[in-house]
């Protein structure tokens, strides 16, 4: 493993609340680094829901800088080679060639990509301690963590790597609910007899679309269908749900999405919730990352990428900083115009993905296709701040 360089963080008590893929990458990043971390998870395992995850190469790049890339690929994680854009009948709209692009761009089951983190975290010496539901924080020099089961743990730093429904957001931004945005997605795997190849494909129809790739050796699909709602009333945000309601949801769809969609044994629905960016990212000894500090909808692929992208520039922001105050204050400075354009520019696909009146939708695939016909480069171009950026090159 590389970055084991910096002797700043030696010593330094950190707990991560959250053991998903932005705490479980940050307990990695700072292991690395010579902290001593410890891990808090709710659930009684490292587990993860059946389905899968893009990694674009901003991603990638942290964690080849992590040392887990080898393994990732060992663990069958797929190089994409292309995203192709239909309409819903089925036809192509257009096509990005990535490797044209340079860089990385894998898709993977999440609980490989977990399998691989846990096992580099505790490699690094990272203690994980599972079934810790952490109620409360009380923010420090020396920050107390209240188990919802009773006790107490202290640490130096705290890091609420906790998702969208963060305890950890509210000790430092006061409680704001997340917002339902109006989307909800079904996730399913199926099995890939389909013999469909490297590519992310997205099917675009009014007010839905669905996204599928391969993941495993290229031996399930990942399918994602994105349906617009006007409200989400289920306690859960998240829930299993009857495949015919998919079918159902998708019936207009051409044979592309049908042969997938027919093969759906389980799925699950989730209701896509978010909050604004927190406006404050750390207290004097807490501070927030991933999903806890800036959920996004998922239609830029980004929300795990942009995790794996704070866990290294957290890490390295408090190893380059004098003290643990300006090292978070540089972790925010670092991140924020970045994930709130990753935010927006999710926010603004759904609309674009999903248009309903038939003449402007003609017209915008028209657009895109002679776009990529005349200027492919510049389709592909048009990303370069987002899947360009490493975060790793200081
Ligand atoms: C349909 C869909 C498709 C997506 N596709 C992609 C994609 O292709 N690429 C991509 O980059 N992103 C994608 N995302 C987004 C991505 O899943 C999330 O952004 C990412 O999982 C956030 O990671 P996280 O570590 O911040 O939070 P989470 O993954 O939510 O992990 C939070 C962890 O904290 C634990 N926890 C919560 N509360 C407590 C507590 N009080 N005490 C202890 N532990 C606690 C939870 O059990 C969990 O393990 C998608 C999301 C959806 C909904």
């Amino acid at each position: 493993m590389s970055e084991r360089n910096d002797a700043r963080l030696d010593g330094l008590r950190a707990l991560v609340v959250g053991g998903g893929i932005g705490g479980l990458t940050l307990a990695l990043a700072l292991a690395l680094r010579g902290a001593r971390v410890r891990v808090l998870e709710q659930a009684g395992a490292i587990a993860e829901v059946g389905a899968g995850l893009q990694i674009s190469p901003n991603g990638a790049v942290v964690l080849r800088a992590l040392g887990l890339e080898e393994a990732l690929v060992a663990a069958g994680a797929v190089r994409g080679r292309a995203v192709q854009l239909c309409d819903h009948h089925g036809r192509e709209v257009t096509r990005l060639d990535l490797t044209r692009q340079g860089g990385a761009y894998y898709q993977v089951h999440r609980a490989d990509l977990i399998g691989v983190l846990e096992a580099g975290a505790r490699a690094a010496g990272v203690e994980i301690e599972l079934g810790a539901e952490v109620a409360d924080v009380a923010d420090g020099s020396e920050p107390v963590v209240t188990l919802a089961g009773g006790g107490e743990r202290r640490a130096d730093l705290v890091i609420g790597a906790d998702g969208v429904h963060s305890r950890l957001r509210a000790v430092l931004n006061g409680t704001e609910a997340p917002f339902f945005t109006g989307h909800v997605a079904w996730r399913a795997v199926i099995p890939n007899d389909l013999g469909l190849g490297p590519v992310s494909r997205v099917h675009m129809g009014p007010g839905r679309h669905v996204v599928s790739y391969p993941l495993r050796g290229e031996s399930l699909i990942n399918v994602v269908a994105v349906e617009e709602r006007r409200g989400w009333v289920a306690e859960s945000w998240s829930q299993r749900d009857e495949p015919a309601n998919l079918r159902a949801a998708f019936a207009d769809f051409g044979a592309p999405v049908q042969e997938m969609l027919a093969r759906v044994e389980t799925c699950h629905l989730w209701g896509l919730f978010r909050h604004e960016v927190a406006r404050n990212w750390h207290g004097e000894g807490v501070a927030l990352l991933g999903d806890a500090a800036h959920p996004t909808l998922p239609f830029m692929a980004q929300g795990a990428v942009m995790a794996i992208e704070d866990a290294w520039v957290l890490a390295d922001a408090l190893a380059r900083a004098d003290h643990l105050r300006a090292g978070l204050a540089a972790y925010r400075q670092r991140r924020f115009a970045r994930v709130q354009r990753v935010v927006n520019t999710a926010t603004d696909n759904a609309w674009k993905y999903h248009m309903k009146f038939p003449p402007l939708r003609f017209v915008a695939h028209n657009v895109l296709r002679l776009s990529g016909k005349v200027r492919p480069d510049m389709m592909l171009r048009q990303f370069d701040w987002l899947y360009g950026h490493d975060v790793t090159a200081g």
